[in-house]
């Protein structure tokens, strides 16, 4: 077994020093058991672990390294930036130049503002359209997420059109029970909640295609349906993008399916590798926002020059060079690979993808919901993750997080990383 002994060393000391020994949950292992790896660097495609063990990195930090890690621009565009000073709480041209990227990028974008992080971004786009709309409610979907802020932190109540209830101690039942959560992927339930609520609900929240419960997607019936009933009723449609804009296109999941959503929220490949989320839309609607109307959101390091010179600088890229196609190219060759490698171990499984997010699902269904979704054999994707660690290949800790190809990905990363399944999953048939 490869040695990961400095890991082991800092685990043990974070452990102490912060809870559970890290700062987000989603590095901690738990659903697939077992010690988070302590990473020292990273380059390209590929992460060394403080053991100086090599990965092939299909985490991308979660999804902001679309370019792989240390890309040159980037780099470049941060030294320039850190020597002109770290933050001014004041205005800087570079949050023109980033905002005119986005909304050059979005049509439906015609103003933005820089946040620090995606929850964030989702936290004051769901306060924009309840002061915007002077509503209350608002609807999300199972198997959706976006961020940690209360009102989203919630889960469904007993039947499908019921109010939520608290996801985590600590969200009150107050707040709960002004979000509604609904099936995915469910035209028909979207449609009994709005008859039955419509007139209180200021918005609907939306993953176009969702990355957190692994990689689906929203069906033509449903994308209809989400702006059509939100239109008819009044409640603002807020797509959700802060993992899929500029990851499945540079105009995000929105150009893809030719839809305009009424706001949009981003964080994630905006920042470059730096902490930024945004949240955008009708120019009628940002108005509403401090200091040009009257809903308060604000940020001591909003817009800092660094996040903006990282984001300028990736986006610059991605206009510039248009991976899109060879990130699709490499991406459907990774799912087909994984796919197969699955079926000739006698493994049921379905691959999601959608450019370059992906989940090999082990269940035998179409993933189309979270009911379907919570069906599939999470402990054996956890031997599958660990398998494919000790063959030096990185992939989500999670049966319900997308995998991310990036830029720096080559043919024969995605060669190697298909052997190496090949060789796991046959393995894992026979151990059941
Ligand atoms: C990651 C993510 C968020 C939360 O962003 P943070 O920067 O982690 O707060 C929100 N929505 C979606 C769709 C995400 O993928």
């Amino acid at each position: 077994m490869t040695s990961r002994q400095k890991s082991h060393a800092a685990f043990a000391r974070a452990k102490q020093l912060i809870p559970g020994g890290v700062n987000s949950p989603a590095r901690a292992f738990g659903a697939v058991g077992g010690e988070p790896i302590f990473f020292d660097r990273a380059e390209g495609a590929y992460l060394y672990d403080l053991d100086a063990n090599r990965y092939i990195d299909y985490i991308g930090s979660w999804g902001p390294m679309i370019l792989g890690h240390g890309h040159p621009k980037v780099v470049e565009a941060l030294q320039a930036a850190i020597g002109k000073g770290t933050s001014f709480g004041a205005p800087t041209e570079a949050e023109s130049q980033l905002a005119e990227l986005v909304v050059e990028a979005m049509p439906s974008v015609e103003k933005v503002r820089f946040v620090n992080s995606g929850t964030e971004a989702t936290m004051s786009a769901i306060r924009l359209a309840r002061g915007y709309t002077g509503r209350e409610m608002i609807v999300k979907f199972a198997g959706n997420y976006h961020g940690h802020a209360d009102s989203l932190l919630v889960a469904a109540g007993s039947s499908a059109a019921t109010l939520g209830v608290p996801n985590s101690p600590g969200v009150t039942a107050g707040t709960a029970k002004d979000t509604l959560v609904l099936k995915y992927n469910d035209p028909a339930a979207l449609e009994a909640a709005l008859a039955q609520h419509g007139k209180r609900i200021a918005g609907v929240i939306v993953e176009p295609v969702v990355g957190n419960m692994g990689c689906v997607t929203a069906s033509t019936a449903f994308r209809t349906a989400l702006r059509e009933l939100t239109a008819r009723y009044g409640a603002l449609l807020i797509f959700d993008e802060v993992m899929t804009g500029f990851r499945v296109a540079y105009g995000g999941a929105q150009a893809v399916f030719g839809m305009t959503p009424d706001l949009t929220t981003l964080g994630k490949i905006i920042g470059g590798g730096l902490p930024v989320g945004a949240y955008g839309g009708r120019a009628d609607i940002m108005d509403h926002v401090l200091p040009a109307g009257k809903v308060f959101q604000a940020g001591t390091l909003s817009g800092n020059p660094l996040a903006m010179a990282a984001g300028i600088a990736t986006l610059r890229v991605l206009r510039d060079e248009n991976p899109y196609p060879q990130l699709q190219r490499l991406s459907a060759g990774l799912a087909e690979g994984l796919e197969s490698a699955a079926r000739s171990a006698g493994i049921p499984c379905t691959v999601g993808q959608f450019n370059s997010m992906m989940t090999l699902f082990f269940n035998p269904e179409p993933v189309t919901d979270w009911d379907v979704a919570s069906r599939s054999d999470t402990k054996r994707y956890a031997r599958y993750f660990w398998g494919m660690i000790e063959r030096g290949v990185y992939l989500p800790c999670s049966q319900y997080e997308a995998l991310f190809v990036s830029a720096a990905h080559t043919d024969a990363d995605i060669d190697a990383t298909v052997a190496a399944a090949r060789a796991v999953l046959a393995g894992l048939k026979e151990s059941m």
